[in-house]
């Protein structure tokens, strides 16, 4: 079975990870370790989340007003981003909104929001970070990897204890479809090749509205995406 991604132009073939093997994930830049979408000849790979990712995030609590759009390449000169929710740079896929400024790794997208960890009897909430920080508002520090806490950031918190950790101390899990609580059925970015041109329901306003959003991206990044597939060769360190 071959399936197509709208971010590479080959079909994608599902490999099962083997121990020992190292394959980075071309979508998030993680480790992958068990089942992907690989092109080999273009040794792109794909997390079978970040494959399915949803093409966008209709309502997601970062953004009250518009919905974040899944691009496979940020648009900035530098080729790369830098995550609302981590802090972390990225230079693959993100969910953002240009309008806000907002730009998140997929797995930094669906944080849940509240979690519990056993380095703390409360339940966390997801917090979302300020962002015309004060500078008088000192530095917190995360309590579980004592490192400093940019309160910029999102991080996760039990306001009571003044108890704050980092999103990636507190989950190592993507949990994807976590803002999906609309009833429509969510554009899965990889679809069957066979079943491609099936199963298009009448869009909505607001579909329609995303999709004028995203021609208009991808108009804008069709040069760097250009550029990216001539010279796109992935460490597999
Ligand atoms: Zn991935
Ligand atoms: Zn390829
Ligand atoms: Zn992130
Ligand atoms: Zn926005
Ligand atoms: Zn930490
Ligand atoms: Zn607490």
């Amino acid at each position: 079975m071959e399936y197509t991604h709208f971010s590479h132009h080959h079909n994608l073939k599902i490999h099962q990870v083997t121990q020992g093997q190292t394959i980075r994930c071309s979508g998030c830049e993680r480790l992958c370790h068990n089942t992907v979408y690989a092109c080999w000849q273009c040794n792109f790979f794909l997390h079978d989340h970040c494959a399915t990712a949803a093409r966008y995030i209709k309502k997601h609590p970062s953004d009250a007003q518009h919905p974040l759009v899944l691009i496979p390449k940020p648009t900035y000169c530098s080729g790369s981003f830098i995550c609302n929710a981590c802090g972390d740079t990225g230079s693959s896929f993100s969910y953002c909104c240009a309008l806000c400024e907002i730009d998140l790794h997929v797995h930094c997208a669906f944080l849940p929001l509240r979690v519990t960890h056993k380095s703390h009897q409360h339940e966390l909430k997801l917090y979302l970070g300020v962002v015309n920080r004060k500078d008088e508002i000192p530095d917190e520090f995360c309590k579980i990897c004592s490192k400093v806490l940019n309160t910029r950031h999102f991080c996760y918190s039990c306001v009571d204890c003044e108890f704050g950790v980092h999103t990636f101390c507190a989950t190592n899990e993507v949990k994807p479809e976590l803002y999906m609580v609309d009833d429509s059925v969510p554009d899965t970015g990889a679809t069957s090749s066979n079943s491609q041109a099936t199963a298009v329901n009448e869009p909505t306003a607001e579909e329609v509205i995303v999709e004028l959003y995203n021609l208009q991206l991808q108009m804008q990044m069709a040069q760097g995406l250009a550029q990216m597939m001539a010279s796109f060769n992935p460490s597999l360190s």
